[in-house]
C-alpha cells in the first residue's frame, strides 16, 4: 500500500470528530474561498430538511456525515445568497465514503448496515464475516446515508478514493 494511502487513512480514521477537518455543504466552494464569502448567516442550515447542516464552533456551516444523509435536494444551496455554496457546480463534490480498519466484517463479524442503507447501491460486502466492506466510487455520492449507521464507526467521508480496508 502506498505511504500516502497510508496516512490518508491515518488522517480519517485516527482523529476524533473534533479534530477532523470540517465538511463543507454541498456546492461549496474551496475552502479559502468559501470562508470568504461565507457571511455565516445559517440560511442554508435552516433550508435543510434533512437537519446534516450545523453551525460549527468557527461559526460557518458544516455537514455532520454521522446525522444522517444529504438528499442533494439543493435547497442549502439555493439558500445562499452570497456564492459560498454554487448551486451550478456538477457534482455537489467530490467526496465518497471509505470503509476504515474496524470495519466488523473484517473481523469475522458480520454486518452489512451500511450495505443496506446505501441508496445507490454501491457498497459490498463479502458474506460470512469474510472481508471489508468495499465502496465503488464510481457509484458513491458521498450521500453519507452509510457512515452514521456503522455500529463500529469505520466508514467516513473523503474527498479521493482510497485503496479498500485489508
Ligand atoms: S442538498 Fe438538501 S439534504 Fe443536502 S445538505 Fe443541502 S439542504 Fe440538506
Ligand atoms: S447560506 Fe451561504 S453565506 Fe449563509 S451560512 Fe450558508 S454558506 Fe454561509
Ligand atoms: S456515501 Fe456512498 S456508499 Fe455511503 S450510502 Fe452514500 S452513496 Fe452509498
Amino acid at each position: 500500500m502506498a505511504a500516502a494511502a497510508l496516512s490518508r487513512r491515518a488522517l480519517l480514521f485516527g482523529r476524533t470528530a473534533a479534530e477532523a477537518p470540517a465538511v463543507r455543504p454541498p456546492w461549496a466552494l474551496a475552502e479559502a474561498a468559501f470562508a470568504s464569502l461565507c457571511t455565516r448567516c445559517d440560511a442554508c442550515v435552516r433550508a435543510c430538511g434533512e437537519d446534516v447542516l450545523a453551525r460549527g464552533a468557527d461559526g460557518l456551516p458544516r455537514f455532520e456525515a454521522t446525522a444522517g444523509e444529504c438528499t442533494f435536494c439543493g435547497d442549502c444551496a439555493r439558500a445562499c445568497g452570497t456564492g459560498a455554496l454554487d448551486a451550478s457546480l456538477s457534482p455537489p463534490w467530490e467526496l465518497r465514503a471509505q470503509v476504515g480498519p474496524g470495519c466488523l466484517p473484517a473481523h469475522g463479524v458480520v454486518c452489512a448496515s451500511c450495505r443496506d442503507a446505501c441508496p445507490e447501491s454501491a457498497i459490498r460486502v463479502p458474506p460470512g464475516g469474510r472481508g471489508a466492506a468495499w465502496v465503488d466510487p464510481a457509484l458513491c455520492t458521498g450521500c453519507a446515508a452509510c457512515v452514521g449507521v456503522c455500529p463500529a464507526d469505520a466508514l467516513a467521508l473523503a474527498d479521493a478514493p482510497l485503496e479498500a480496508a485489508a
